[in-house]
C-alpha cells in the first residue's frame, strides 16, 4: 500500500491520483485499488474492467489479428 501525503491532513493522493480528504481515504483507497489497476505500459490508472479496453484502444499492436479491430485493405 502506498499513500502519498502532500498536506499531512487533507490532501492524499489515492491510487487514481485525485485529491481525497483524509476523512474519506481508507474507503476511497480501497474502492480505487480493488477497482483500478495500473497499466504496465503507460502507468495510467485504468479501472479493472476495462484494462483490456484501454490496452487494446491505447496500446494494442496495430496488426489487426484481433478480430474486432479488422483492417481492411482495398484494391
Ligand atoms: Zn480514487
Ligand atoms: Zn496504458
Amino acid at each position: 500500500m502506498r499513500y502519498l501525503y502532500t498536506n499531512p491532513v487533507t490532501t492524499i493522493v489515492s491510487p487514481c491520483e485525485r485529491a481525497i480528504p483524509s476523512s474519506n481515504i481508507d474507503l476511497h483507497y480501497a474502492h480505487c485499488s480493488r477497482n483500478l489497476e495500473k497499466c504496465k505500459i503507460c502507468g495510467d490508472m485504468v479501472p479493472r474492467k476495462h484494462a483490456e479496453e484501454h490496452y487494446e484502444s491505447t496500446h494494442a499492436p496495430v496488426s489487426g489479428s484481433k478480430g474486432n479491430n479488422k483492417l481492411y485493405i482495398a484494391f
